[in-house]
């Protein structure tokens, strides 16, 4: 039976199934807390966003923003489906690499990139570096210059919008830390710098409005604004761009109240946006890049979590304790995100109770999700935690010391683990003495 709004199932026994797979026999195998994404999911978000731009026959690249979710195995999966890779640091160039991603389809991200990873993209010829500002412009030629090598570059911008959603993940707005802003000169200073820069093959703008965005109107008008900077600069300096990448940020479901719309819309508004003004410019329509992170695996991971103490407050609340927390999953503590979950083995009978889902760290904040109806919760049950693929394992950390959990992959009914548990031992590896 197929759950309404999301994509996992509930199997005969009455529990929650995911990829062709019992949960409670993977929480069983694997032990918990434990991630666990079906990977034809992933596959069908890959599919919707490359297949769209296939049919309406423009040049595009679809780069998956690797930080929702960086893992040797996931980044197999983009290779195979045929997308790009954004990075925006060492490690996830390494991971990438490691993947075995075309170093020409790796663009690196970041508004305070290192020496060292300039240097590294430097030299794996990576496809594209995104210049975030003046400093970067400066470091970056000097080391190209040593390296006698010739870079694709593009400039983010911000085109001074704000994006209805957390104030800590938007970042299109003028008062952002990201990027050259458009309408007070620092854009077309950029642009000069790297026009006339005999190191760098300048291609084209970058923008990115924010996350977890629902409707297509923002980015039109996001595409907009810049188009009206390309139009002056065409004017101008006689400038066409070759590439024009329009971020990441499509939305998706974490609760019911959540609406998201088709990702090809996304893809198709765009297309259709872009190709109207270089038909009124009467230039080429450039080559479109965008750049989902949360939407490419954000639903295709649940995280399955063991359930232990409970504490009843009488006219207050239950809380309902779990093995996990924000250590696997900081997003509620950090920006109040909301999730759905049900019991993975009681998946089929009706509610009968509300509680609130704490996590086991040592922070009153660490909250999982606050009134969550379900049926009668035992210490001993499975909770599943929905939509947990996007920013759960990525921004997982050791806190309490706690170890980080296994990710497994399933598809069509195999499961296979594709990063492993955490081990006491791993945690004190880095540790050296001091006696
Ligand atoms: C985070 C980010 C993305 C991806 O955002 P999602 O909400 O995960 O799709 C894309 N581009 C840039 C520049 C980002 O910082």
């Amino acid at each position: 039976m197929a759950l309404d709004n999301f994509p996992y199932q509930i199997n005969t026994n009455g529990h929650l199934e995911i990829g062709g797979i019992d949960t409670i026999e993977l929480a069983t195998k694997y032990g918990t807390p434990l991630y666990v994404y079906d990977v034809s999911i992933i596959r069908q978000r890959c599919r919707a966003f490359v297949d769209t731009f296939g049919k309406l026959g423009v040049k595009a690249q679809v780069a998956y923003a690797s930080k929702a979710f960086s893992s040797i195995a996931v980044l197999q999966v983009i290779k195979q489906e045929g997308l790009s890779v954004d990075v925006v640091s060492e490690g996830e160039l390494y991971t990438a690499l490691q993947a075995g991603i075309d170093p020409k389809r790796i663009h690196m991200h970041g508004n305070n990139k290192s020496q060292r990873e300039l240097e590294m993209a430097i030299t794996h010829k990576i496809g594209c570096i995104v210049v975030d500002n003046f400093n970067e412009i400066t470091l970056l030629t000097d080391l190209l210059k040593k390296h006698q090598y010739k870079m694709d570059v593009i400039i983010r911008v911000t085109p001074g919008i704000k994006s209805d959603t957390h104030h800590y993940i938007m970042t299109g707005n003028e008062d952002s830390k990201f990027g050259f802003d458009l309408h007070n000169g620092q854009a077309e200073e950029a642009f000069a710098q790297l026009m006339n820069n005999e190191w760098i093959r300048f291609k084209g703008f970058h923008c990115h409005i924010g996350s977890q965005i629902f409707d297509t109107d923002r980015f039109v008008l996001a595409t907009n604004i810049l188009f009206e900077k390309i139009s002056d600069w065409k004017t101008t300096y006689n400038y066409i761009p070759e590439v024009l990448n329009l971020g990441g940020g499509f939305g998706i479901r974490y609760t019911d109240s959540d609406r998201p719309i088709p990702l090809q819309d996304y893809v198709v508004r765009l297309v259709e946006t872009v190709s109207e003004h270089c038909r009124n410019l009467q230039i080429p329509i450039p080559e479109i890049w965008i750049e989902p992170g949360r939407s490419i695996v954000g639903d295709a991971g649940i995280t399955l979590y063991s359930v232990g103490s409970t504490k009843h407050i009488p006219g207050i609340r239950d809380y309902v304790s779990v093995d996990g927390g924000m250590s696997d999953n900081i997003r509620p503590a950090l920006y109040q995100a909301k999730y759905h979950g049900v019991l993975a083995n009681k998946a089929d009978q009706p509610v009968e109770t509300t509680v609130s889902i704490a996590g086991k760290c040592c922070e009153s904040g660490d909250m999982l999700i606050w009134d969550l109806p379900l049926p009668n919760v035992s210490s001993g049950d499975v909770l599943a935690v929905f939509s947990t693929g996007a920013y759960g394992y990525s921004m997982a950390s050791n806190y309490n010391r706690i170890q980080k959990a296994a990710v497994v992959f399933v598809e069509n009914g195999i499961d296979k683990l594709v990063i492993r548990r955490e081990t006491p031992e791993d945690i004190v590896s880095h540790d050296l003495s001091y006696e």
